[in-house]
């Protein structure tokens, strides 16, 4: 019985189930998806909270470029850059056997202090919560040179509070960084699939880390916990934070800013087209909603998950959200991706996005090795196995049979000149040895096919 009804009705209800049980690759397009218009009021936050986070990190900008000599050249804005992938757009035409229009990367795998997605959100949150701190105290005002932060009276008065997230990995790896930066007593609590580079790092900036043998829930429910027990400890709530989701959203007017620079036009005749890994949602639904934002109907957001871990998918399907875990359907929740490994979904996430994203869909991790291998190959781009979910997506798109493209007014002639944008959620920080085996193994897949 999973939610009070036998497998066999859900499957009777959901026929997608049996893909999604199978562990087969499989693509959903939303049949709900409504105008950007209409559908961005469900979500409950407005372009003015982008707005106000998108200030905020101009705030710290003086500070971060001060700490982290890596975002000088920005001014201290972490920001990744677009490139075009000609050699992947060649390869993914003739696979899809039709005009696919342009392929581009994101780059977040390169993203400064963290290396991946993940210091967007993560580091706003932080930030964030010792901003309102430190205004409450009176040791800072919003007109300061934030770069004050930055001294050993600060990090004495942030060393009174402590900041606690659970995380497979890239999560803890943000929020530990910048809150053993600013002073804080940080503590990262791990699922067991976390790698062991990603503890040793943090261990090595000053942060606290906490092992667990079970997954990604657990790591979360503990941190939770400790956070309860202590007021002045802040928790990183990873599937409900809006702090989270806002600093992923500022993404989407930056990258209009991108493509506007690099002469990509967007609009209802050239539409754009973006594949976002997603596991617990706050990532791929914080930028998908700061690019409904930015582009509106011209976007097209799909969210991208492993066969082993489809929570996002499943919960959107199934309209149950945050109460259906994939393990009630025997999924296992194993996979190499880092950061994908999540049997539940945000319910914030999926309901707050339930009309803005045209379609989701699951990709082997097989798959993900394959075109690892392959982006090396042909564009010399290193990425973690998560990066390369969104990889097949123009595929998907290309292939669908659910009638989408045509609801959607998605004409050959408009598909001949879309833009799709992968993005690549994480890899420039994996140790050469670790890379080094992802690419073998991918190596090895290419040759097999
Ligand atoms: C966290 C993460 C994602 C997805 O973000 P969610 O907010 O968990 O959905 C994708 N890729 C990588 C590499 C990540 O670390």
């Amino acid at each position: 019985m999973i939610l009070g009804q036998p497998l066999a009705q859900w499957r009777a209800q959901y026929p997608l189930l049996d893909e999604l049980i199978a562990l087969r690759e499989t693509s959903w397009f939303n049949p709900a998806v409504a105008p950007a218009a209409e559908a961005l009021a469900d979500v409950g936050l407005s372009a003015a909270d982008v707005a106000d986070a998108r200030a905020r990190l101009e705030r710290f900008a003086p500070y971060l470029a001060r700490v982290f000599p890596q975002t000088a050249a920005s001014g201290g804005i972490i920001e990744s850059d677009v490139v075009p992938l000609p050699q992947m757009q060649a390869l993914l035409r003739e696979e899809a056997d039709d005009e696919i229009g342009a392929l581009w990367l994101k780059r977040d795998s390169h993203l400064p202090i963290s290396g991946s997605i993940k210091a967007r959100g993560g580091i706003y949150e932080v930030l964030k919560h010792a901003e309102d701190l430190a205004l409450a105290a009176g040791l800072l005002g919003r007109d300061d040179d934030y770069a004050c932060l930055d001294s050993d009276a600060m990090r004495a008065f942030f060393s009174g509070y402590q900041v606690a997230v659970g995380s497979t990995g890239n999560l803890g790896l943000s929020i530990g960084i910048i809150s053993a930066r600013l002073g804080f007593q940080a503590t990262v609590h791990m699922s067991a699939d976390a790698r062991q580079w990603k503890k040793d790092k943090l261990r090595a900036h000053g942060v606290t880390v906490v092992e667990y043998a079970s997954d990604y829930s657990v790591a979360v429910e503990q941190g939770r916990r400790q956070a309860e027990a202590d007021p002045r400890c802040h928790f990183v709530d990873d599937e409900n934070s809006r702090h989270l989701f806002l600093g992923y959203a500022v993404a989407g007017e930056r990258l209009r800013q991108q493509l506007a620079a690099a002469n990509v036009v967007v609009d209802a005749e050239h539409p754009l087209f973006v594949y976002l890994p997603c596991g617990v949602g706050g990532g791929p639904g914080g930028v998908a909603f700061g690019l409904k934002l930015a582009f509106g109907d011209a976007v097209h957001c799909l969210f991208a998950e492993p066969t082993h871990s489809p929570c996002m998918l499943l919960g959107v399907h199934t309209g149950r959200h945050e109460e259906l875990a994939v393990q009630d359907f025997g999924i296992d929740n194993r996979t190499a991706a880092d950061g994908l490994a999540v049997g539940r979904p945000s319910g914030f996430v999926g309901r707050a996005m339930q009309r803005l994203i045209d379609g989701y869909y699951t990709v082997s991790d097989e798959q993900m090795f394959r075109y690892l291998a392959l982006m090396e190959q042909t564009e010399g781009q290193r990425l973690e196995p998560s990066a390369l979910a969104g990889m097949p997506g123009v595929l998907r798109v290309l292939g669908e049979r659910q009638g989408y493209r045509q609801r959607m007014g998605l004409t050959p002639q408009r598909m001949a000149r879309a833009t799709h944008l992968v993005w690549a959620t994480g890899g420039s920080m994996v140790p050469q040895a670790e890379m080094d085996g992802y690419l073998a193994r991918g190596r090895k897949l290419l040759q097999g096919t």
